[in-house]
């Protein structure tokens, strides 16, 4: 903490309507923060949309202004980024309206119980739109404007505390709100202080009558200690991704595109993964990317690679080289994009009448004779390498010898090579 500082707030006047309860909470914070003797820089004030989302240029802090209910989230995103720092502290706002939209980032942060403190002004209605209820807004508060009475509120006390939160109080009196704040600012941990507020301009006009509809006071704690954020080192990609030294030579003449068209396990995607990689081994700049459904373990597998000199821009295949055709669900997902001058590598059980009919190109290979159902797309583009000579077996040899199951690969691969020498 720094040297004690006269005010933590700038010299800009107020923006809320005469007698708007906010400003007792903002002026409760500067005093609590003043007592506590933490310096301005040391303090972080988040806001959001909404009345209270007023009061970022208010605070002669650090300040962060975000989405409607979001202060919550963004606190807490700050809150984790500062932990290992002394002395930091953040306090964001929230408004009843904003803690009703944005309420599951309430429970996140408090089940997470990070070190920061959040301040929900609670008027029992959205006021910057005109006064509409909220999910704060009490029964009886709702019996005097006769709407959603039967609806019962959120007591975000007890939900906070139900999700972990360290520190957890409703206070409605004006003066307990800045030894309220005391207490939550100096709790390690996530604390919360719901402040009762008045809003002159769509709700009650006397702190008097507000009192009277507000929920009832509460302090809920539990004895749990803050969160440690641990400083894991990222690495960066750039520094550590290993550079590979081509050790083979391919016979490329210029850009060829593959398309490898299998069934979910069959092993496309890593097949393709594998390709490139040999592809690098070989020299060549090479791009791969998979197509499949949401549900991964079903239907379709479809991956794509290139192979070029040059340094490849664009990753799009309209009009591949190579087909590797080894399922129906693959011939089926990628039966639109065969044309007569590619090559067509696919199963001789796919092969049909109509298809040879269409088709002049198609290479029929016995690959689900070659391998298992596994394996089936790494013994197909073993095969297609070593037809095309597009880059060295080798060079596939090579990019499957990190994978655990080398010894398996490597079989296969030698398998579907020799036989077909
Ligand atoms: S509308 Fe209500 S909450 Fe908003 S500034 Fe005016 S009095 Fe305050």
């Amino acid at each position: 903490m720094t040297q004690n500082k006269n005010t933590y707030l700038t010299d800009k006047k107020f923006p809320f309507c005469p007698g708007c309860g906010h400003g007792i909470s903002i002026n409760a914070l500067n005093k609590a923060l003043q007592e506590l003797n933490y310096g301005p820089n040391d303090v972080i004030v988040v806001s959001d949309i909404g009345c209270s989302g007023l009061i970022d240029p208010l605070f002669a802090t650090h300040t962060i202004h975000g989405l409607h209910g979001r202060s919550p989230a963004l606190g807490l995103g700050v809150a984790m980024g500062v932990a290992q720092k002394q002395n930091k502290k953040v306090i964001a706002f929230i408004g009843d309206g904003g803690a009703t939209i944005g309420l599951q980032h309430i429970l996140e942060a408090a089940r997470r119980n990070i070190d920061m403190t959040l301040i929900v002004l609670n008027n029992l209605l959205y006021g910057m739109t005109g006064g509409q209820i909220s999910g704060l807004s009490t029964q009886k508060y709702k019996e005097i404007i006769d709407f959603e009475k039967d609806v019962p509120p959120f007591d975000l006390i007890q939900l906070t505390h139900a999700s972990g939160a360290r520190f957890a109080v409703r206070v409605n009196a004006p003066n307990k709100i800045k030894e309220t704040l005391k207490k939550a600012i100096q709790t390690e941990g996530f604390s919360i202080v719901e402040a009762a507020s008045l809003c002159p301009s769509y709700g009650m006009k006397r702190m008097n009558d507000l009192l009277e509809v507000v929920e009832h006071e509460e302090i809920m704690e539990h004895d749990r200690p803050a969160t440690k954020i641990v400083d894991k080192k990222v690495h960066s990609l750039l520094t550590e991704t290993p550079v590979i030294q081509p050790a083979f030579q391919s016979n490329l003449k210029n850009r060829k595109g593959i398309i490898i068209a299998g069934s979910a396990g069959g092993g496309a995607q890593s097949v393709a993964r594998f390709l490139a990689l040999a592809g690098m081994h070989a020299g060549l700049e090479t791009t791969m990317k998979g197509e499949y459904p949401i549900t991964v373990g079903t239907g379709f597998s479809v991956a794509e690679v290139i192979f070029d000199h040059k340094p490849i821009n664009y990753t799009g295949l309209e009009t591949p080289d190579y087909f590797i055709i080894v399922t129906e669900d693959g011939l089926n997902k990628i039966y639109s994009k065969l044309h007569s001058n590619a090559k067509i590598y696919i199963d001789e059980k796919l092969v049909t009448e109509d298809l040879k009919n269409e088709f002049s190109n198609l290479i029929a290979v016995p690959f689900s004779k070659m391998a298992n159902r596994k394996s089936i797309a790494l013994a197909a583009a073993a095969y297609v390498l070593n037809q095309t000579g597009l880059i060295p077996v080798e060079a596939l040899k090579e990019a499957v010898s990190s994978h655990r199951l080398k010894d398996i690969f490597i079989e296969v691969i030698d398998k579907v090579t020799q036989q077909a020498v």
